[in-house]
């Protein structure tokens, strides 16, 4: 527990959805906040409309950390006057459901089931005839990003600087300063939520942050007809059209459904992408399996989304905090949905409440347990 003052002026480096959780904590535990971005807030990792808010993974606590960040999303949702998880439902297919089944049962306030063929065609009418294993998370569904992020931006306005940080630096006093472009300015502790940003920052104070950067696309695409009324989000894992590894969320008023594969296309250290031709191949990929497998769409994407990633070795949902004198730096993937939950013990840290054990690199949280997955 290290002292830092109630009324504590943090420094948080990124605005993008993790950056805006905790600096809507801090707010909310009375610190004075400056939130550093150098782009337009969501527009990084955090940018294009809809996330998948699903409770299945293959680690335990992260089943429990997205069941507890779930009930944070409800809150904001109340406090921004917004919808922020669509009540439309998470859907998985294939091989794994009854693994993934068994690990959700085991944590309370999910209340995951089976789902037979008829029902699944009612859940996802966008969806062609499947009749293999499935299952429904209720209290799953489609992130509404934009809308969040705007309300989040709206909510901080007064606290962020639109300037590149280009060093953080360790001071006396267990204290911070952040050199942008146009100033100079020390802080009590500095929060570092800056994505693809963040291994840069870590390095020049000397952190090494295991971090695997790659890049990534996803599809948007229409309803050939009318929007349905209801479109669960999908994680299809069967392979019955094609693909094991996709993810797919519906847009407001599932006027849009976007659709992408788990796999990502590799990036050298110096940030360039190693085959120029993996990117299409990819968005390729997900335009047949909609062919194969969403006939309630029209084939013809209508938006794309590229982006970078940042993975931890030991899982694609693997999560983690640097924690130093004035110093906390984040690191992981898929983190939208975890971002509310994530938010708070970044936070709380900065605060001098000490970091939470599983965000500590050895917890390697979002790793399957010895012996499973
Ligand atoms: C297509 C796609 C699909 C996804 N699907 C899901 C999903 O279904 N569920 C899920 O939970 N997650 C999903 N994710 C992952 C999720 O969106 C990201 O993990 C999350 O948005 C990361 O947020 P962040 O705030 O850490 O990073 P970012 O949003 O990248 O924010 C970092 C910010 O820091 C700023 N920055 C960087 N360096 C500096 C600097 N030196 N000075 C000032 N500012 C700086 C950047 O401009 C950026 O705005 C998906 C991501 C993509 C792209």
């Amino acid at each position: 527990m290290s002292s830092v003052p109630a009324s504590a002026d943090v420094g948080v480096i990124g605005a993008g959805i993790v950056g805006l959780a905790t600096a809507r904590a801090l707010r909310q535990r009375g610190a004075t906040v400056t939130v550093y971005e150098r782009g337009v807030p969501g527009a990084g990792q955090s940018g294009g409309e809809s996330r998948v808010f699903r409770h299945a993974h293959d680690d335990p606590r992260l089943v429990a950390a997205a069941r507890d960040s779930r009930t944070i999303w409800d809150t904001w949702a109340d406090e921004l006057g917004i919808e922020t998880v669509s009540p439309d439902g998470a859907l998985t297919i294939g091989p794994d459901v009854d693994a993934k089944l068994a690990l959700l049962r085991d944590v309370d306030g999910i209340g995951a089931r089976e789902v037979d063929a008829d029902e699944l065609a009612q859940l996802l009418p966008l969806l062609g005839p499947f009749d293999g294993p499935a299952f429904l998370d209720p209290r799953g569904g489609s992130i509404r990003t934009t809308a969040t992020i705007e309300a989040l931006a709206a909510e901080l306005a007064t606290t962020l600087v639109h300037d590149e940080v280009l060093q953080v630096r360790q001071v006396s006093g267990g204290r911070a300063e952040v050199r942008t472009g146009g100033r100079t300015v020390v802080h009590d502790h500095v929060v570092v939520c800056a994505g693809r940003g963040t291994p840069a920052i870590a390095r020049s104070v000397g952190i090494e942050l295991p971090v695997k950067q790659s890049t990534h696309v996803r599809y948007t695409f229409e309803p050939a007809g009318r929007p349905p009324s209801r479109a669960a989000c999908l994680q299809d894992g069967s392979g019955v059209f094609g693909e094991t590894g996709i993810y797919a969320a519906p847009g407001p008023d599932h006027a849009t459904y976007a659709v992408g594969l788990s796999d990502t296309a590799g990036v050298r250290d110096d940030g360039t992408i190693i085959d120029g031709d993996a990117l299409a191949d990819l968005a390729a990929r997900a335009a047949r399996y909609v062919a194969r497998a969403l006939p309630g769409l029209r084939a013809d994407p209508v938006g794309v989304r590229h982006c970078w990633v940042t993975e931890l070795p030991w899982s694609s949902d693997g999560v983690a905090a640097w924690s130093q004198p004035g110093l906390t730096l984040v690191a992981g993937h898929n983190l939208f949905k975890l971002a509310p939950w994530l938010g708070g013990l970044l936070a709380a840290n900065a605060l001098g409440d000490g970091l939470d054990e599983r965000l500590q690199p050895e917890s390697r949280l979002g790793a399957a347990p010895e012996g499973q997955g």
